[in-house]
């Protein structure tokens, strides 16, 4: 794809890699239309990031016959995208898990997914699963590479297969909840770059219909007409300010705000204390900020992605978990998503894992350090600071049912049920701060179905867009799959697209 990069800022390099004082500020207000002489350019649907999203959301609007420009505030296009493993949550009876024997429907995934609690959104629940099938057949037809073959690993696998349990459908009690299938669809390729590949391929796609891309072009403000819609974009390009004018519609795709840390302090306290960032350096709230100067309503702005430290781990799982009243709260084999949600937001962030000699890590990793060892429980308890006897409490009626192989309490599975037994014992620390724990946000912009952007009374803010993680979409916390992420930008970003370019948000 052909595309010019316009240079980028100092500062705003340096807040992307977290490290400048304060957070990278939009302007934080609109500016009204009939204060600007006029445009220095022009298009139909003015495209903001080029991370799956975005770029999803250019293809499909090109598709409809829109003149299309991406602006991107860094210098490559790719965004956290690029970075990813690149797996998609799909299923209902895909291409690939049918052509694998995987039995899966529409019903079994929408009630999985609804399973997520109260702030799963099940109107874009239902409408990502009924077309989920069709959406693969997509993804695939734009050329992205999936192989037919199945992993049965624990875990993304490293090798070249393409669907494998990214979920937690295998765990107590989602595996009650609906019938368990595989669902993370990810490109063939060994090792992790599914997501670069996947990317350039988009782009790839994207250059191919016509749309263009400005890499160094961040958009700073938007422009209103005196009846609220959206009418273009004020983009700073290499220290320069310029009007790009939108005839159909604006889409924000940004990506969510993890960088900024005065804003993730500020709306997701919790998210603050993970250690670790779990997205490209663009990702600073600015699709958020921009919105919200508009009007724009927000959503589950404190919910994110957060993963404990346990993905391909699996001998430590026969360990147990404990909080900071040395009480189980989850079973160890739910997925990685899963424990790293219930510790963020249930256990004030803390957690260790007490394994005994035989539950140790099978091979060396420094994701998690042991907090304390010792001979007896007892010693592990008071180094832990654990209220008195708690600890060893928890492991007797552990140890009690698992001699019998059963976990009446959280329902491991039987095959990694057996009673800790065997000293030294170990605590390794699994707190947000202490141990490996990336995150990634999830709150954002209300939107419906179709991606259009609603203000605070629930209104369609006219002319304006918003996909993947600028929006609140498909995951909200629990986060109880890997790819629904990707999912959610690719689809709904595709929607997006589509109605931006019929016009349809112009109030
Ligand atoms: C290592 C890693 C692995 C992951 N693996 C998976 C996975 O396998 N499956 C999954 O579902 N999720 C995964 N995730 C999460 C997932 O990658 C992201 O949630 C998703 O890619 C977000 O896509 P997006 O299009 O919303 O944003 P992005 O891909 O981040 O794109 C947003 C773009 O907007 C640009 N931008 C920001 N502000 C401006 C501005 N003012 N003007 C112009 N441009 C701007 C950014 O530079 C960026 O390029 C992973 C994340 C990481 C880091």
């Amino acid at each position: 794809m052909l595309h010019t990069h316009e240079g980028i800022s100092r500062r705003r390099l340096l807040a992307g890699l977290g490290l400048a004082a304060g957070a990278a500020l939009t302007e934080a207000s609109v500016l009204p239309r009939s204060q600007l002489p006029g445009w220095d350019a022009r298009t139909g649907v003015l495209v903001v990031g080029a991370g799956a999203a975005g770029v999803c959301a250019a293809i499909e609007a090109a598709r409809a016959g829109a003149e299309v420009l991406i602006v991107e505030s860094m210098p490559r296009p790719g965004g956290s995208s690029a970075m990813s493993a690149g797996v998609v949550y799909a299923g209902g009876g895909t291409a690939l898990q049918r052509a694998l024997g995987v039995q899966d429907g529409v019903e079994d995934m929408y009630r999985f997914l609804a399973s997520a609690g109260p702030h799963a959104p099940l109107d874009k629940i239902q409408v990502y699963c009924e077309e989920s099938a069709a959406h693969f057949d997509w993804l695939r037809a734009q050329g992205i590479p999936y192989r037919e073959r199945l992993s049965r690993a624990r875990g993304a696998p490293a090798t070249d297969e393409s669907l494998y349990y990214s979920g937690n459908e295998l765990a107590w009690p989602a595996r009650e909840v609906a019938r368990p299938a595989p669902r993370g669809h990810l490109p063939g390729l060994a090792g992790t770059a599914g997501g670069r590949r996947m990317m350039e391929i988009l782009l790839a796609r994207a250059g191919a219909l016509g749309v263009r891309l400005r890499t160094g072009v961040a958009a700073r403000q938007l422009v209103v007409e005196s009846d609220g819609r959206v009418a273009g974009l004020i983009v700073d390009a290499a220290g320069q300010r310029q009007a790009i004018g939108a005839a159909r519609a604006v889409v924000l795709a940004c990506g969510g705000f993890v960088y900024d840390r005065q804003m993730l302090r500020r709306h997701a306290p919790a998210l603050y204390e993970c250690s670790a960032a779990w997205a490209g350096a663009g990702d600073l709230g600015d699709g958020i900020k921009l919105a919200v100067a508009a009007g724009a309503a927000t959503v589950h702005m404190e919910h994110g992605c957060a993963e404990a430290p346990l993905a391909g781990l699996d001998s430590v799982l026969a360990g147990i978990l404990v909080n900071a009243a040395g009480q189980r709260f989850i079973a160890e084999d739910s997925s990685p998503l899963m424990v790293g949600d219930a510790i963020v937001r249930h256990q004030g962030g803390r957690a260790w894992l007490i394994a005994d000699q035989r539950s140790a890590p099978a091979t060396r990793q420094d994701r998690f350090l042991a907090a304390a060892r010792g001979n007896t429980l007892g010693d592990v308890a008071v180094q832990l600071d654990l209220p008195r006897g708690a600890l060893q409490h928890s492991i007797a009626y552990y140890n009690r049912h698992a001699a019998n192989g059963e976990d009446p309490l959280w329902r491991k599975s039987p095959a990694l049920v057996r009673p800790l037994q065997g000293p030294p014992y170990t605590a390794w620390n699994l707190s947000v701060a202490d141990s490996f724990f990336p995150v990634y946000t999830l709150g954002g912009l209300q939107t419906t179905v179709g991606g259009a952007v609603l203000n605070g009374f629930g209104e369609v803010i006219g002319g304006l867009y918003a996909v993947g993680r600028t929006a609140a979409g498909l995951p909200v916390a629990p986060c109880i799959a890997q790819g629904l992420s990707l999912g959610d930008c690719t689809f709904f970003g595709r929607r997006a697209g589509a109605a931006a370019a019929r016009g349809e948000g112009l109030a």
